[in-house]
């Protein structure tokens, strides 16, 4: 089964303590559909300007990923920039220009709108619910987010909650939401306003899955000594996910494929880390993400503690 991805694609300038880079290929998209294309086939939507480097587009071309709702229009492509403090977990944004993405109506090709699985990546919920009404009957929707929409489209988003199956955000964004301390607390009103599923992403101290009937799941973080570039790691662990479901298809999402798809997202992300931009994704192999996968769940088998 395919996964349908919408998002943004963009040219991010990246700086950490140690390096900085410019006009790098990024974009929750870029990150988002790349990830899942290591699970299944993915056909993308979104907008670039005539600036974007035909290479970008070769190398989604290269995957599996149709680009038939790849709009690419006059204009400059949206660019993205942050810095990273010390710790490489606390961010600024120092610029957003978003060009093209102003004007961006996402269309649906035809063949699209039956897609079974839905990823709508870091948007705003306005472009997500234009997508959402634009498709026939997904069996399951994931939705991502970010502060600045809790921010300022607050309506639009509970308007989105009431529709998708999932809805994944990092803990702080979590709190922002509900104006609840406990993660546990702020799931159970997440889930209250529509998801039957939330993922609460922690960082480098992983993820928790929270479904219907206090079903629950604590996903660690794999251990990596070297962090380059933290940018789209929440893009690639949600690619990740979705592209893991889509391909498991049974007709019904089961909570034991969402645990697994969690952990494959957690263990796309940590490759996409190590390097800048999608660098690490470009090299990774099926080879790698097993061994990863192996050696994730030796560290997190308790069993072997009785
Ligand atoms: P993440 O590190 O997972 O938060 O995602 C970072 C990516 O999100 C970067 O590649 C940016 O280009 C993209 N991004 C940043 N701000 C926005 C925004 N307001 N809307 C859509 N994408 C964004």
């Amino acid at each position: 089964m395919s996964v349908l991805v919408v998002g943004s694609i963009a040219l991010d300038t990246v700086k950490t303590p140690v390096e900085e880079h410019a006009d790098l290929l990024g974009g929750s998209a870029s990150y988002a559909a790349v990830g899942a294309s290591f699970f299944t086939p993915v056909n993308l939507v979104g907008v670039v300007g005539d600036d974007f480097p035909s290479a970008h587009i070769d190398y989604f071309g290269s995957r599996q990923i149709d680009l038939t709702g790849l709009q690419t229009v006059p204009g400059k492509t949206f660019r993205w920039s942050g810095e990273y403090m010390w710790d490489l977990n606390t961010r600024e944004t120092r610029s957003v220009e978003l060009n093209v993405f102003e004007h961006f109506n996402p269309v649906l090709p035809a063949g699209y709108q039956s897609a079974p699985y839905v990823l709508l990546a870091n948007i705003g919920p306005n472009l997500q619910n234009h997508v959402l009404d634009q498709m026939q009957r997904p069996r399951f929707v994931i939705a991502d987010t970010m502060d600045l929409w809790i921010n300022i489209a607050l309506d639009e988003l509970l308007r989105l909650l009431a529709r998708v199956d999932m809805l994944i955000l990092n803990d702080g964004e979590a709190r922002q939401l509900t104006k609840e301390t406990s993660l546990i607390k702020a799931a159970a009103k997440i889930r209250a306003m529509g998801p039957a599923y939330v993922v609460i992403k922690k960082g480098e101290h992983g993820a928790l899955l929270f479904g219907p009937n206090a079903q629950f799941f604590s996903c660690g973080a794999y251990p990596l000594e070297d962090i380059h570039d933290p940018t789209g790691a929440g893009d690639t662990f949600a690619g990740g996910l979705a592209g893991y479901l889509a391909a498991q298809d049974h007709g019904t999402v089961t909570f034991e494929s969402l645990r697994k798809g969690v952990v494959f997202g957690s263990i796309l992300a940590s490759f996409n880390v190590e390097k800048f931009s999608l660098e690490r994704l470009r090299t990774l192999t099926q080879a790698d993400i097993d061994e990863r996968y192996a050696s994730f769940r030796r560290m997190s088998q308790f069993e072997v503690l009785a």
